[in-house]
């Protein structure tokens, strides 16, 4: 436009000449100047023109060249500008699209790892993954995961890591403060490392000889605690920003979550098999060892022992002491066997008080019952609890692969079978043998017949005299007998167990006391001068707590003098408890009830501890007695006895008395009292009344006493043969 205004204005220009020119020629002409002279005047005129035109035509191209390339830089200018701008927005753009493709693939990663977790894929997959999606993140990075086990954190996912680095990263000990993991686990804070060649330290030297140039460490935290550390190499300088460590911080969350779930699953699984009580395998584990156990043996030809264990009145333990205290029973027991046991051999708690321990590799029936013996002699060491002492006792049955079966399942119930005749039969241990499945089917039948037995008149009682060394009878004993309508009389050394087993006992015993009480009363009737009856009282109707008081009420219903009843309690039943034992025995002494302690000898009790009970005699056990003549026998220990039990002012009673031998040792130490074949064995009650009417069991002998102390001897002049 400025082009065509400039070119209008030149046109004018010369037209304005051409008239000035024409203007001029006329104007000489009118005044008669030759035409010469108008054409030379004219020429200078036109030449001054062209020269003046020619110079204002150079002035105004150059004027438009000038303008021209002012436009021309203009417009330069305006392209430059703009491509710059196309040029950032470009950059922002493709920083835009990185930045959303990062965190798409961010977001695939953390969606990956989480359907991974519901799918209860294994953790170290899981890591794996995590540990990948670092490397996701940018190309010139690495990571490596660490666990923290005991003070060593170990590599347990990596990615990206050149072989040299990782191997180097394998296991790191948290002592090492040079390793930027060590410091993060430290001070539970992001550790960076932007530039590892300023360290100037040995670990971080090693490093960057391994190809790292840049790190930054978190810790993995769950609460307060440390799970291990997530790091990320770099392989160029790249000091992390602000949102490299946000992700890094996302990435720990992540993996503290997926140990958090790791940590879970593994207690459902512990709880699962385990027992929470003991910390041992349950029954399901137990089952499970020993399948794996058979499969094994069958591999390599070798025998597989089941010991099937089951403490010994453990009911009556919860019962007396309540459950903490059975509880700390079993954690003991079990803790025992765990000790016994080698770390490859199973032991499971299959119940209440049973555990179950697998002999593998053994060469004949005989190493399990060595075991089986060790553990009995381990489980019946006295327990400490607080002020409490307990004597617990097991029995154990053993199976044996492949002779006795060859499944688990047969296994487990013939060592369980063991088990049983072994307790019933008092044995400790027993190994199955087809026999057994005969005396189990005839135990079960006799427990049977025990049920019924009360109603059916199948217990009676039977009573043995106790006499001084004079002969003389000073007491009775009442002894439990009972008779099967098939099987005839049974032992009581058979049958009181199962009475104690299942718990028959408490209705038995006071059964037992009723007879005992009425018994006296009808020999009272008849004109009688009677003697103190003894009666066995067992541990489980002693843990019921109102013994005292069921005592009481049998007394006043037979309207008996309580001093004619005297209790045997036994040893360990005394040891099991022994404040609770003691202010159940004040109640009954209240009642005015003597007190004896039975079987003395084969518990853990001193008579230290006795004194402080309120007894009035002990019973030297059968097994003092029966050595009591040997050269090298029980002489000294009984003589002690006798002499202690004297200075705390108790009556000792001589258990088992069977020769003349036996009873002048026992005189001469001082016994007081003296129960025994040799007098007499168990009677009826008939007969009793008979010996009762008699009193004297023993004709004295002339004197044969050397040592002094002993005043008479005897021979025997029964009058029951
Ligand atoms: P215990 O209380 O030690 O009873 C003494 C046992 O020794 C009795 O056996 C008796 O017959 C036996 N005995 C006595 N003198 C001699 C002897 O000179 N030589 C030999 N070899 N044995 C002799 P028994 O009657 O078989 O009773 C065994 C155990 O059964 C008793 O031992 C007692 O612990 C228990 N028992 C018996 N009756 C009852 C009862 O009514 N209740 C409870 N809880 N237990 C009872
Ligand atoms: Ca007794
Ligand atoms: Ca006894």
């Amino acid at each position: 436009m400025s082009t065509l205004l400039r070119n209008g204005v030149f046109r004018t220009l010369i037209f304005v000449q051409i008239f000035v020119a024409v203007t001029t020629l006329a104007f000489l002409h009118s005044l008669s100047v030759s035409v010469l002279q108008i054409l030379e005047s004219l020429q200078l005129l036109l030449l001054f023109g062209v020269a003046f035109y020619v110079t204002w035509l150079q002035r105004a191209m150059r004027a438009q060249v000038a303008t021209r390339e002012e436009t021309e830089r203009e417009l330069r200018r305006e392209r430059n500008t703009l491509e710059k701008r196309v040029d950032e927005r470009t950059a922002e753009l493709r920083a835009e699209v990185s930045e959303r493709r990062r965190a798409e693939q961010q977001n695939r990663d953390r969606n990956r790892i989480l359907e991974m977790l519901v799918r209860d894929e294994a953790t170290p997959i899981i890591l794996h993954a995590v540990a990948e999606a670092v490397s996701h993140y940018s190309t010139s990075l690495a990571c490596a995961l660490h666990l923290l086990q005991g003070d060593t954190l170990i590599l347990a996912a990596q990615s990206a890591l050149p072989s040299t680095l990782a191997g180097r990263l394998q296991q790191i000990a948290i002592q090492n403060m040079d390793a930027p993991e060590s410091i993060a686990l430290a001070t539970k804070a992001v550790h960076t490392m932007d530039d590892l060649r300023e360290a100037h330290k040995p670990w971080t030297e090693l490093l960057r000889a391994n190809g790292a140039q840049s790190v930054w460490t978190s810790p993995i935290s769950a609460g307060d605690c440390c799970l291990g550390t997530i790091s990320v190499y770099s392989l160029l300088l790249h000091p992390p920003g602000e949102s490299d460590l946000e992700f890094l911080q996302t990435t720990c969350q992540l993996a503290a979550l997926i140990l958090d779930h790791h940590r879970m699953n593994e207690e459902l699984i512990h709880r699962a098999y385990h027992d929470p009580l003991t910390g041992l395998g349950n029954r399901r584990l137990g089952k499970k060892g020993l399948e794996s156990a058979i499969q094994r043996a069958q591999r390599d030809s070798r025998g597989v022992g089941v010991l099937w264990i089951d403490l010994d009145k453990f009911k009556q333990i919860n019962d007396t002491y309540g459950h903490p205290a059975g509880d700390f029973v079993l954690r003991e027991m079990a803790h025992r066997i765990t000790a016994r046991m080698r770390a490859s051999d199973i032991v499971a708690r299959m119940g209440g008080d049973e555990f179950m321990v697998i002999v593998e590799r053994m060469e004949n029936r005989g190493d399990a019952e060595h075991v089986a013996r060790e553990l009995l002699t381990l489980l019946a060491q006295p327990v400490h609890m607080a002020e409490t002492q307990f004597s617990v006792t097991a029995s154990i049955g053993i199976s044996v692969y492949p002779e006795d079966g060859d499944s688990a399942e047969i296994l487990e119930q013939r060592a369980d079978l063991a088990m049983y005749e072994a307790k019933f039969a008092g044995l400790g241990s027993r190994t199955f043998s087809t026999d057994l499945i005969e005396e189990h089917a005839k135990r079960k039948f006799l427990e049977a017949a025990m049920r019924r037995g009360l109603e059916d008149g199948a217990y009676s009682l039977v009573y043995q005299p106790q006499c001084l060394p004079t002969g003389k009878l000073v007491a009775l004993e009442a002894l439990l007998r009972f008779q099967h309508p098939q099987l005839g009389s049974i032992p009581p050394s058979h049958f009181i167990p199962i009475l104690e087993e299942t718990q028959l006992i408490l209705p038995v015993g006071r059964w037992v006391l009723q007879q005992v009480c009425r018994q006296l009363k009808i020999w009272q009737n008849a004109g009688c001068e009677v003697v103190p009856v003894a009666v066995n009282i067992s541990s489980i109707q002693f843990a019921g707590g109102d013994f005292s008081n069921e005592v009481s009420a049998i007394l006043s219903e037979a309207g008996l003098d309580s001093s004619l009843l005297e209790l045997e309690l036994t040893e360990s039943l005394v040891m099991h408890d022994f404040s609770e034992t003691s202010r159940q025995m004040q109640k009954l002494k209240d009642l005015g009830v003597r007190i004896a302690i039975d079987d003395f000898g084969t518990g853990y009790s001193s008579l230290s501890y006795l004194h402080r009970l309120p007894i009035d005699a002990l019973k030297i056990d059968r097994s003092f007695v029966e050595m009591i003549t040997e050269p090298e026998g029980t002489r000294p220990i009984v003589d002690a006895v006798i002499s202690m039990a004297h200075t705390l002012g108790l009556r000792v009673v001589g258990e088992g008395v069977e020769t003349l031998g036996q009873m002048e040792a026992l005189c001469r130490g001082g016994c007081d009292t003296l129960q025994g074949y040799l007098f007499s064995k168990p009677v009826p009650a008939d007969q009793a009344l008979q010996l009762l009417r008699h009193r004297q069991l023993m004709r004295p002998l002339p004197q044969l006493s050397e040592g002094g102390s002993l005043s008479i001897s005897v021979c025997p002049a029964r009058v029951i043969a």
